[in-house]
């Protein structure tokens, strides 16, 4: 029979992997993908769709050129797996052999990370860190606020999915208020000390959205944060402020289906090795994307595929005794500021001192002309139709 290989999560590292083994091992290897979803909502410019930019179905891919590739694509959840019996217990019933699987999940929420919240109240407070319904609600949120209304966001501890995203939102939100409802207030509650790519983020702030954001850092007291999502109220240090809509992003840890299969450690994510994703606690099972504790590369959604060519090579060189090339991961986020104005970074990343290590780094710089971040937008339009054509075909 056949060698077989299951990846559970049709996502940008789930997706790329499947459909990458698919095609490198046709013939050779079986690969089912399990997802529940018919289509993937991209969480990546999900915040060019709440800044007016592009429409939500722009977001959206299906998993025809999956099925294409040679991926038999299952539409349910993985419930459970069972390690012992090399098997993935389906939520509608049934079950699904293999010799090798892939778990790319994405994250999920920290119980009780931000005091006051839980998923329930995510109708209330959305967190709009899974696209989808939720990416939905906060937009209408932002549109339905009232004239001179306050939007806040509690930022998430690291590490968190996209270091920029937090940022990258306030702006594009900030460009959608500054044309709709410009008297109204963005403040940031963040536990973090500072924030990635911070000055740039600042300067464009100044410089677009002057007096709209106001970033509150944990010195003026984000440790004692709490919010009461009936009352519509965040309270810092005891003083209570009314806000008019609350997106709160929670601390994150690797989807639940990782630390149900107990591949995660303390932290909460899932330990694996640098030169092949693979698990530290099962040979046969390989941990990508978000999920993944793999050293300095950031979460995002060109890490996971990244990660996924690297994975794809290794389970195909398990399966049919392949040769598998030395890694190299690489890198690139790309923040929109304002339209027609952005700023990335990025790396190259190899295998080292037990985890995949940053060798080389690139960031914009905070004196670029007009013309170099014009470009920088384009180059992000133009990778983002690249990169979804490589995960869903
Ligand atoms: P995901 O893409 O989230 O996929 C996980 C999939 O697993 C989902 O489809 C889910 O339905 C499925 N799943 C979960 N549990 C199960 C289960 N039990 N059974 C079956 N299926 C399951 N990255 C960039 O590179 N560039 C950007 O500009 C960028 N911008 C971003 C902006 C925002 C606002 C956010 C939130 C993120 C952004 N990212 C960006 C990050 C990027 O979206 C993630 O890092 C990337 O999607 C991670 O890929 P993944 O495969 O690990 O998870």
């Amino acid at each position: 029979a056949r060698a077989k290989v299951v990846v559970v999560g049709g996502g940008a590292g789930g997706a790329s992997v499947a459909r990458q083994i698919a095609l490198d091992a046709a013939g050779q290897i079986d690969v089912t993908l399990v997802e529940p979803s018919a289509r993937h909502t991209t969480c990546y410019f999900s915040n060019l769709y709440l800044g007016g930019l592009r429409s939500f179905e722009s977001l959206q891919h299906g998993y025809e050129g999956l099925t294409r590739a040679g991926v038999q694509v299952v539409a349910d959840f993985a419930a459970a797996i069972d390690r012992e019996r090399r098997r993935v217990v389906l939520g509608g019933g049934g079950h699904l052999p293999y010799d090798r699987l892939v778990l790319a999940p994405g994250i999920d929420f920290v119980d009780g990370s931000v005091p006051g919240w839980s998923l329930d109240e995510a109708e209330v407070m959305p967190h709009a860190y899974k696209a989808g319904p939720q990416t939905l609600l906060l937009a209408k949120m932002i549109e339905s606020l009232p004239q001179g209304g306050v939007f806040a966001m509690i930022a998430p501890p690291e590490p968190y999915r996209c270091p920029p995203g937090p940022y990258e939102r306030v702006s594009m939100i900030a460009h959608y208020l500054k044309g709709k409802n410009p008297a109204a207030k963005i403040i940031i509650i963040d536990p973090k000390e500072e924030f990635t790519l911070q000055k740039l983020f600042e300067d464009a702030w100044l410089k677009y959205y002057d007096g709209m954001i106001e970033w509150i850092g944990p010195d003026f007291g984000s440790r004692n944060l709490s919010v009461s999502p009936d009352a519509m109220e965040i309270s810092i240090d005891g003083e209570v402020t009314k806000v008019d809509c609350c997106n709160v992003i929670p601390a994150q840890k690797a989807g639940k289906i990782a630390e149900f299969a107990q591949l995660t450690d303390e932290t909460g994510w899932a330990p694996v090795e640098p030169s092949s994703m693979r698990s530290h606690l099962d040979g046969r099972i390989f941990v990508l994307g978000d999920s993944a504790q793999q050293g300095d590369m950031p979460k995002s959604a060109t890490s996971a595929r990244s990660q996924a060519q690297v994975a794809a090579a290794a389970v195909i060189g398990d399966l049919t005794g392949r040769d598998v090339p030395a890694p190299v991961y690489s890198n690139a986020c790309w923040s929109a500021l304002a339209p027609g104005d952005s700023v990335k970074d990025g790396g190259t990343y190899k295998p080292a001192d037990g985890k995949i290590a940053s060798i080389e780094k690139y960031v914009s710089q905070a004196d670029e002309d007009a013309a170099t971040r014009a470009a920088t937008y384009q180059e992000s339009l133009d990778w983002y139709h690249t990169i979804t054509a490589q995960i869903f075909g």
